[in-house]
């Protein structure tokens, strides 16, 4: 039998296509077999026009401006583990992907800089610095997997905002290709530049709708060289806001995570099929990860101690496990980042991460958790999030799947966000699948000027069509 999603294209474009960058960087037809759309979903193949696999910014500059021609959407992969579903795409999509451009370019141990291509793994980064004592101090559950261009462009968070900032904080310096192929490029490694507009901050977090991000100068830190990890249970939600001020000013500056789980979570985070168990008893309503990064491990790891006594003492918190080895350390943060073993818990998984001012999130998670579980098809809800940075994110079990009970949801969680002065996104973005939320984060007029950036720098609207917002 003939699949017709798997027929090559011989249209003008792809024969030109093909002439830029020869036939075994344009896949279409059956090359595209084993290609995915993301990494949850890798047994279902790619729907796509074609997918191309530039090695240069000039190529990437000549396939847009050839798109551009042709009013030919392109849409971006980068490692293909985004959570709003923009890296989905359809038989007229054009996929570019910058998974050859993966060199680390440099490392600058003087100006503590990483110069790199967009196709580089952000674990790749992690990997190199441990060559140099230098620390990138991004890090998020899929790190292994995650591409600087496609990070920049959503502007990741994850474990260690509270300290070092989201990756808007972290970029000096950035090369991105406008829709027409016109290549901007900055990629100074200075960190004071008031010489005008910060162009690169347009591009950090715009989700690939205004230019496609090709190369990076990433700021660095030293490497730490105290690491003190602990797991906290603790009874009440006024205590744990309680403990985050206390532990932040008793560490002086060195609290780089302080991340909360709440009960459900943990049990469902410590229990099959997860292999790892759970360093503390079950039973208290809130479970707290917290890290500190210092720079002498054993006068850091007293004074953690120490705090963590007085914080007991205190009856700030009920009991704490902390991490003496550095299987301990991996013990402690695997029960965190492998949110897979949640997923595997639930069935029509919707995952959500808003964002609200820290007081707020006690009442606010247990009033929505209150409001969903009373949905008859919703049967599980987990919660946790980035607790220092007013990030909250819920993962949820359904019975069944339409798109009616999909809004009833979305709904409930952000019905009281406008409100509260909250986001209905923290970090994974708007992409498809929160567009038609994006008012209860944006006032008309944001939206508005949104639409004229997109209209000044795309004006054919070819990169990442229907992503963010609809321009007519
Ligand atoms: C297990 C897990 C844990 C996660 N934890 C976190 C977390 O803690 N914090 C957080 O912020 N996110 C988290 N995420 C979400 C996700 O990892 C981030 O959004 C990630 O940064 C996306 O990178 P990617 O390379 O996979 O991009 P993709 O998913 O491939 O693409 C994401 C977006 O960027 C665009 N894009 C890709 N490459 C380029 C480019 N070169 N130029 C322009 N646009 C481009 C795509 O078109 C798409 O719109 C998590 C995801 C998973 C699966």
């Amino acid at each position: 039998m003939v699949n017709f999603n798997n027929l090559s294209d011989t249209s003008p474009l792809i024969e030109d296509l093909i002439k830029i960058l020869g036939a075994d960087k344009v896949l279409q037809g059956e090359k595209l077999t084993g290609r995915y759309e993301h990494i949850w979903t890798m047994s279902k193949s790619l729907d796509a026009l074609a997918v191309v696999l530039p090695e240069t910014t000039q190529e990437v500059s000549s396939i847009l401006s050839l798109c551009n021609q042709h009013n030919q959407p392109v849409t971006m992969h980068g490692g293909l583990t985004g959570l709003v579903g923009s890296t989905v795409t359809s038989k007229h999509e054009l996929v570019l992907s910058l998974e050859k451009m993966n060199t680390i370019i440099e490392v600058d141990k003087s100006s503590r800089t990483i110069t790199v291509e967009a196709g580089v793994i952000l674990e790749s980064i992690h990997e190199e610095l441990k060559n140099h004592d230098l620390l990138f101090p991004l890090n998020f559950g899929a790190k292994g997997s995650a591409q600087v261009g496609g990070f920049i462009s959503t502007n990741a968070g994850g474990l260690r905002v509270f300290r070092y900032g989201m990756t808007r904080e972290l970029v000096l310096g950035l090369e991105v290709v406008l829709a027409d192929g016109t290549i901007l490029s900055s990629l100074k490694k200075i960190i004071k530049d008031n010489s005008g507009y910060d162009l690169k901050q347009l591009f950090i977090g715009s989700e690939g709708t205004l230019g496609v991000v090709t190369k990076a100068v990433f700021k660095l830190v030293e490497a730490p060289r105290s690491r003190n990890s602990a797991w906290i249970a603790v009874n009440d939600f006024q205590q744990v806001i309680d403990l985050l001020k206390f532990l932040d000013a008793g560490l002086a500056g060195t609290l780089s995570g302080f991340e909360l789980v709440w009960s459900e979570t943990f049990e469902a985070l410590t229990s099959s099929p997860a292999t790892v168990k759970a360093p503390l008893a079950y039973g208290s309503p809130y479970y707290v990860l917290i890290e500190s990064l210092g720079g002498d491990q054993m006068k850091d790891q007293q004074q953690f101690e120490a705090l963590l006594a007085e914080a007991l003492e205190k009856k700030l918190i009920d009991d704490a496990a902390i991490a003496y080895t550095e299987s301990d350390l991996q013990w402690f943060w695997q029960i965190r980042e492998d949110v897979r073993v949640l997923i595997a818990q639930c069935t029509h998984n919707q995952q959500y991460d808003v964002s609200i001012s820290i007081p707020e999130i006690g009442n606010y998670v247990k009033e929505t958790r209150e409001q969903l579980m009373a949905i008859p098809e919703v049967d599980k809800v987990f919660a946790l999030g980035h607790l220092a940075d007013g990030n909250i994110h819920f993962s949820l079990s359904k019975t069944r799947e339409d798109d009616a009970l999909k809004h009833r949801v979305n709904q409930v969680i952000y019905a009281s966000l406008k409100d509260l002065g909250g986001s209905v996104s923290a970090e994974h973005g708007i992409g498809i699948d929160k567009k038609r939320y994006l008012s209860i984060s944006r006032t008309e007029e944001e939206i508005e000027v949104m639409r004229l950036l997109k209209k000044s720098l795309d004006p054919n609207g070819i990169l990442n069509r229907g992503r963010i917002l609809d321009v007519s």
